[in-house]
């Protein structure tokens, strides 16, 4: 079924081109600081840790666990009306806990908090590539 209202895609800035063609390429890409190997979420031009400017961008596994969530049940966007009820997570990957990343649900039953999940990749219809999670069984 077609959305009657586009949904918002997302646009990407000059830090977080090579995020996006990550998602595109099926991959969840963070900068890896070349000083200090810290990784860097979201992207950025210096390190946090060290203030490097210097960056490689490496795939992440995908995996993570739940630390939050919320579940929208009011239309904050047009495109977005015939979705409601829909859950929205944030993610603590496990390659640096510290980095959390948003994204729709896509499960069945509640999430919880430390509930494993991977990262799934999800053409909108938008034609935007999307990164969202679903539970991941272990
Ligand atoms: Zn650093």
């Amino acid at each position: 079924m077609t959305d009657p209202v586009p949904r918002p895609a997302p646009q990407a800035d000059r830090d977080s081109v090579p995020f996006w063609e990550g998602v595109e390429a099926g991959e969840l890409r963070v900068q890896q600081c070349d000083a200090c190997g810290r990784l860097r979420w979201p992207p950025r031009e210096i390190c946090g840790r060290c203030r490097s400017t210097a960056s490689t961008w490496r795939a992440l596994s995908g995996a993570g666990r739940i630390d939050s969530w919320i579940v929208a049940h009011q239309v904050f966007h047009p495109a977005f009306a015939d979705s409601v009820p829909y859950t929205v997570l944030q993610v603590a990957v496990d390659e640096q806990p510290d980095i959390q990343m948003i994204g729709l649900y896509e499960g069945e039953g509640e999430p919880a908090f430390g509930m494993a999940v991977r990262a799934v990749f999800v053409r909108g219809s938008n034609g935007a590539m999307l990164v969202h999670w679903t539970p991941s069984p272990g």
